[in-house]
């Protein structure tokens, strides 16, 4: 009779451990795609930043490097 509720008690044990890993690992996974996502788009931002850096020409006269097609004026 002990035995048997052990086993029993045993196997609720090990049912409940499963179930909290899978639902843990889904958890996981889920904030692991929210959170790759969210560095694609940060990779977005930069590289669109880095688009605007390489749109950035050197001014011939004074060296600075300024937005192409801004109006600047050498100090
Ligand atoms: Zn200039």
């Amino acid at each position: 009779m002990f035995g048997f509720s052990f086993v029993k008690i045993l196997f609720t044990i090990a049912v409940m451990v499963i179930v909290w890993q899978v639902f843990k690992r889904l958890h996981k996974r889920k904030y692991s795609i929210k959170d790759r996502m969210g560095k694609v788009k940060r990779k977005d931002q930069v590289s669109d930043d880095q688009s605007q850096v390489e749109d950035m020409v050197k001014c011939p006269d004074c060296g600075a490097y300024v937005p192409e097609g801004s109006n600047h004026t050498c100090t």
